[in-house]
């Protein structure tokens, strides 16, 4: 049957989510998807301990961009921000490769005061989307660590040495999720799977953004048991933020929304841009029923629409329900 046959049903979606390119589309969904039928599933394989803190860049992302203080020309950290600290720690000569802002500070002390007091990460991210007015569900993918390690030309690089201290330079060979096989899906993650109607897979980076969500235990067959659609990172053979073009060349694959669409066989859909309208056949050729239309989120009606036909696209598929 098709998802829209269901009439006024309201679908019940899951979204997987890295940092930029998944919470612009988290928030299109946000507003056009009642709160309490919206999850995401955050990436938490870029986390780290930094200065003694516990960072969760992909986590923080999308909290600032739902919150509506993101900082939209950096893609990290919040608007109307300071700098006192970081440019005092500098003065003491202490580590500044990693840039911390005043009000972003303030979060990351928060959240390391209640971790070691022994709250979970998903106990702690619930509280902060409720201080800071969010209403969606926001769920890490797991509250055990999971590290992204990334293997280069340079040995192996914990993944934020990689994309901030080395600005993605080495040329990458392959990814390890170290923890991933011990670690559980946070508590309702797996339930919000199974009670979804649809899994949206954010345009994030396929290898370091959404293989680690993938790779939690459970997920993939999570995953494989409900309706799927993906939207496509890659526009026009390059990426619009971040290295997910550059790590494609350096695999020995040309990056293209075709490349994205392969790696993620197990999708029923794909968007994909205008732009990349030649890939259609062979996306279809590959099992996945390809959708094609404007998927640059460039303001926040962008983000909108692109939500808004996304689940219209789901309506034309035909899914076993
Ligand atoms: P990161 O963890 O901050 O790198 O963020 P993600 O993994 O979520 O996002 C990186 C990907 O998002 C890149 O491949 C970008 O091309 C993609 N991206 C960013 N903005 C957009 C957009 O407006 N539309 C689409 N289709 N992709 C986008």
């Amino acid at each position: 049957m098709r998802l829209h046959d269901q009439g006024d049903t309201v679908l019940k979606v899951v979204a997987l989510a890295g940092g930029v390119g998944g919470a612009k589309l988290v928030d299109g969904l946000a507003a056009v998807v009642p709160a309490e039928n919206l999850t995401v599933v955050v990436n938490t394989g870029d986390d780290f301990e930094h200065l003694g803190l516990s960072i969760s860049p992909d986590l923080d992302t999308v909290m600032y961009t739902l919150a509506g203080v993101a900082n939209p020309e950096t893609g990290w950290g919040r608007a109307d921000e300071t700098w006192a600290f970081i440019e005092t720690l500098e003065t003491l000569g202490g580590p500044t490769w990693f840039r911390l802002g005043d009000r972003d500070l303030a979060l990351h002390m928060e959240r390391t005061r209640r971790l070691r007091q022994g709250e979970t990460l998903s106990e702690v991210t619930a509280d902060l989307c409720v201080a800071l007015d969010i209403h969606v569900r926001l769920l890490p993918m797991s509250d055990d660590p999971i590290r992204t390690i990334v293997d280069t030309n340079e040995g192996k690089l914990a993944f934020q040495e990689y994309f901030v201290a080395r600005a993605c330079e080495p040329v990458v060979r392959s990814f390890e999720f170290h923890g991933a096989e011990s670690a559980a899906p946070a508590p309702e993650v797996i339930e919000a799977m199974e009670e979804a109607d649809l899994v949206i897979y954010c345009p994030s980076n396929p290898w370091v953004s959404l293989d680690p969500i993938l790779a939690v235990p459970g997920m993939r067959k999570a995953v494989q048991a409900r309706p799927t659609i993906g939207v496509s990172p890659i526009i026009g053979g390059k990426a619009i933020k971040g290295p997910a073009a550059k790590m494609y060349a350096e695999l020995g694959v040309e990056p293209s929304a075709l490349a994205v669409a392969q790696h993620y066989p197990e999708l029923d859909a794909f968007v994909i841009d205008a732009a990349d309208a030649v890939w259609m056949e062979s996306i279809r050729a590959l099992g996945l029923q390809p959708f094609v239309t404007n998927t640059v989120m460039d303001s926040d009606a962008a983000r909108k629409r692109l939500a808004q036909e996304v689940l219209e696209f789901v309506g034309e598929l035909e899914l076993a329900l």
